[in-house]
């Protein structure tokens, strides 16, 4: 029985090992240490099965040594998954006070309870140390499946090491496979290796994917929205039901003017600094976008029209009062902002928008600089603006 297992660990070992090994090559930083571990426990999982053809004592030390390194690299995995440094140090004498234990219960007191219990009680201090620290940084159902998988395995390591006495004879030379220490130990590996090692892979895989959509649907210059993002996070919103809110659109005055005297650099600085003061001035569950060049939308749910008034003038108001001579612009730079509330009336959020959108357009024709609100949708408004080009809606 337990030479199944001997020949069926290294194995399941490896194909996690090289499995986390792509998926750190496809981009999953967290990936390395756990491919690393696996395949540090694959090599270990193989010394019971090659010792006996080659008898020496420091097999066992090398795979005390292996299983201590396997430990400490899914630690290192769990730390760097939840963005901590894990105190490095004190894994690293964790593992050594481990492997000279070892060392010493192998080559000094030749008493295997102790190498087992040094080993078992190291792997349990090197995977518990970092748990402790996830216990209060855990991110969504992915990372508490990953904390409830590295559990048990703590778990196992500490109920082994401290049973070594119920499970393995008192005196060497004894063949390590046919202890019960062994069969237990196998067992449970080839149930818990692969828990931890699907869970962990799902996590960082996971975690990778997250990463990307955030790119997606952010802007990188100002770190806003993007329009890929903003409709992301309405349709999300939407499946909660429509709620009444305000829109507006802001667009910086003049903006070509500033590239064509002070350079693309500049005016992107222009577009960060503004972005940032609608971010500082937006009320809490409000959505900022960057939907075109120097243009801005911003979504208000729950909030009347005079309070989105408020938002707009303080935010407009920040702009023209900056002072740009440390960017070489002299004059003060302003922007033109278009308000319409989105009401249960409407079809679609895009009628509103395309409101705030002509409202923003009357606000340029009116000299710039000041807050248009849309009060209606009626023909008449249109009329008023009609060299207004359409404004891209594409969802
Ligand atoms: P108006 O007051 O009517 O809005 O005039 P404007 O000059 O601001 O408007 P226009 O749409 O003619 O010019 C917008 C300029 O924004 C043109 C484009 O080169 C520039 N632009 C678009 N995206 C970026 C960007 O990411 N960085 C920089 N620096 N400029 C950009
Ligand atoms: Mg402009
Ligand atoms: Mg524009």
């Amino acid at each position: 029985m337990e030479d199944h297992f001997a020949f069926l660990l290294p194995i399941m070992m490896f194909v996690f090992g090289c499995a986390f090994l792509f998926a750190w090559r496809w981009g999953a930083r967290n990936a390395l240490p756990w491919g690393a571990g696996y395949l540090c426990a694959a090599i270990a999982f193989c010394i019971p099965v090659i010792a006996p053809f080659f008898p020496t004592k420091f097999w066992a030390l090398l795979a005390d040594a292996l299983f201590a390194t396997s430990f400490f690299l899914y630690g290192q995995g769990i730390v760097q998954h939840v963005g901590v440094r894990g105190f490095p140090r004190v894994r690293v004498a964790g593992w050594g006070i481990s492997v000279g234990l070892c060392a010493y219960a192998i080559f000094g007191s030749q008493s295997l309870r102790l190498e087992l219990s040094a080993s078992d009680l190291g792997c349990f201090f090197l995977i518990a140390l970092p748990l402790c620290l996830m216990a209060v940084r855990m991110r969504g159902g992915i990372d508490r499946a990953l904390f409830a998988a590295v559990t048990l395995v703590a778990l196992d390591n500490l109920v082994r090491g401290t049973t070594v006495m119920l499970t393995t004879p008192s005196d060497r030379p004894v063949a390590f496979l046919a202890t019960e220490y062994a069969f237990l130990m196998q067992v449970l590996a080839s149930i818990l290796g692969p828990v931890m090692g699907l869970t962990a892979l799902a996590a960082t895989i996971l975690r990778v994917v997250a990463d990307y959509q955030r790119d997606a649907f952010t802007d990188p210059l100002t770190g806003l929205l993007n329009r890929r993002g903003f409709w992301d996070t309405i349709t999300r919103a939407e499946r909660k039901g429509r709620a009444q809110a305000c829109i507006v659109i802001c667009d910086i005055d003049h903006f070509k003017r500033v590239n064509d005297a002070h350079g693309h650099a500049v005016g992107d600085r222009v577009i960060g600094a503004f972005a940032a003061m609608i971010r500082d001035n937006l009320p809490s569950g409000a959505i900022a976008a960057r939907f075109g060049g120097e243009e801005f939308l911003v979504h208000l749910p729950d909030v009347q029209p005079d309070e989105a008034v408020r938002f707009a003038s303080a935010v407009r108001q920040a702009f023209a009062r900056e002072d740009w001579t440390g960017e070489g612009i002299a004059h003060p730079l302003t922007a033109s902002f278009g308000l319409a509330e989105f009401r249960a009336a409407d079809l679609s959020l895009e009628a509103a928008i395309e409101r705030a959108d002509l409202a923003m357009y009357e606000a340029k024709l009116a000299g710039r600089d000041r807050v248009r609100i849309m009060k209606s949708s009626t023909a008449q408004d249109r009329d008023a603006v009609t060299a207004r080009p359409p404004l891209r809606l594409v969802r």
